[in-house]
């Protein structure tokens, strides 16, 4: 594509004057204005193109405009592009079987939103309608997202200006060895750790009063910690004998990132509720739900579900929901993931972690990995403190500053940066990208100590 900075300052000057971006000082930003994307690349309209290590934000699972996708839109579009939720619609039907022919055991009927916060609501309200129970529980560490329940079930700094005492929630500390809340020094302690402290939360709590456990299933942006053999089985066990509704949160991790079709499928594991969202169909459209097993769809079988939104299952999100999972399946997209995760860049990571100073630990799977980033080795004391902002995130800064300037758009959250490009990325853009994340990471070296 031809440069054309003169339409990329004024798309950046409209920007600066009327958008109000996420999460963001108004006045400390400054967004880059993006001319186009195709597959696992973006680029500027000042002729600079970088390869997405962050799928967007972790949603661009098949790649940027995937012509099959792309043209079932259009398609959808030109025959029916919208039509109210309460009809039965052929892209809505479609979707929702092909997406119940993939989630685990009997979670077999869909209630679509328009994205993975709503999702997270609509769950926890069938989990506390079916039970009659007022309470949720739900990790530190862990991003649930940006709506009233939502963010009071997020377990990281984003909840503290909205968190709201009432809302019956209650944190408890899930499993994670790098940085064990539990003492803990192999994987099996911290597994046992983590499900008696779970166990003597629910004690403590009140198991009566409590509706649901919500985790994700493999925590995304708090770190990417792949739960320790077990752990969710214990949980789904604790929650059985207290008749809690077990609810995974795979919004981040579904839809082939961990390369199966959910992260669930690779723990054995088959929750009561599963929400989704972003990898359904790449975030082309937005598109998100929650799966439901039968015991939960029962209760709702002679009595209304109090929930509903104008979009639920919008045509032209489950038109690209269709043509994402068909996509998945031919092109064997998840497979993909699974291969070069552990042929590729699970090595490739574990090989920089033991060059590079700063790298104190890689974990994941799939195309799913974070490298945590660290001033020492030995104390593991993080590279920029928990939550730091302006100079103190400096040594995160730089290196992210590095890698876009070696042509790589880095997943960057406190002190970690987070490997999660397409699922459809090839060999060599992944090498490519391997190789850019190496030369950043020597600037992340200059702050070690
Ligand atoms: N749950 C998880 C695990 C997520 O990663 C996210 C978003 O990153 C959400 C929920 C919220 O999704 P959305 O931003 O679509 O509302």
């Amino acid at each position: 594509p031809q440069p054309n900075p003169q339409v990329g300052a004024a798309v950046k000057a409209a920007d600066r004057a009327h958008v109000f971006h996420s999460w963001s000082a108004q006045e400390l930003i400054d967004p880059l204005a993006v001319a186009g994307a195709d597959g696992s690349y973006f680029w500027d309209y000042d002729g600079n193109r970088y390869l997405d290590f962050t799928s967007g934000l972790v949603f661009t699972n098949i790649g940027y405009q995937h012509p099959k996708v792309v043209a079932a839109i259009q398609e959808q579009a030109a025959s029916l592009t919208t039509f109210a939720p309460a009809f039965a619609v052929e892209a809505r039907s479609e979707a929702a079987r092909l997406i119940a022919e993939r989630t685990p055991g009997d979670l077999d009927k869909i209630f679509f939103t328009n994205g993975g916060a709503e999702a997270v609501e609509n769950a926890t309200r069938m989990a506390r309608l079916h039970t009659g129970r007022p309470k949720v529980l739900s990790a530190y560490r862990s991003y649930h997202g940006a709506t009233s329940t939502a963010i009071n079930l997020t377990g990281d700094p984003r909840r503290w200006p909205s968190d709201q005492g009432a809302a019956g929630v209650v944190h408890f500390w899930a499993p994670f060895l790098y940085r064990s809340p539990f003492y803990a020094e192999t994987e099996q302690q911290e597994c046992e750790r983590a499900l008696q402290h779970l166990e003597d939360t629910i004690a403590f709590e009140g198991p009566a009063t409590i509706a649901a456990v919500i985790l994700e299933t493999v925590p995304g942006t708090a770190g990417i910690m792949t739960p320790p053999p077990g752990y969710l089985q214990g949980v789904r066990e604790l929650c059985d004998r207290h008749g809690i509704v077990f609810i995974l949160d795979e919004v981040m991790a579904g839809f082939g990132r961990t390369g199966k079709w959910f992260a669930a499928d690779h723990y054995d594991v088959v929750p009561d509720l599963m929400t989704f969202a972003k990898g359904v169909n790449s975030g082309y459209v937005p598109l998100g739900g929650v799966a439901i097993s039968g015991a939960i769809a029962d209760t709702f079988g002679k009595r209304p579900y109090p929930g509903g939104l104008t979009y639920s299952g919008h045509p032209l999100a489950c038109a690209a929901a269709v043509a994402t999972i068909n996509v998945m399946a031919e092109e064997r997209v998840v497979e993909n993931a699974a291969h070069l995760g552990e042929t590729l860049i699970g090595p490739a990571l574990r090989e920089l972690a033991e060059r590079h100073p700063s790298v104190g630990e890689v974990r994941g799977l799939g195309m799913f990995w974070a490298l945590e980033l660290v001033k020492n080795k030995e104390t593991r004391e993080p590279l920029t403190p928990y939550n730091a902002a302006g100079e103190a995130n400096a040594p995160m800064a730089a290196f992210g500053a590095a890698a876009k300037k070696n042509g790589l758009w880095p997943f960057i959250n406190m002190n970690r940066t987070h490997v999660v490009p397409p699922c459809n990325i090839t060999e060599a853009e992944a090498k490519e990208g391997l190789a850019a994340l190496d030369e950043a990471l020597t600037v992340a070296d200059g702050y070690t100590a």
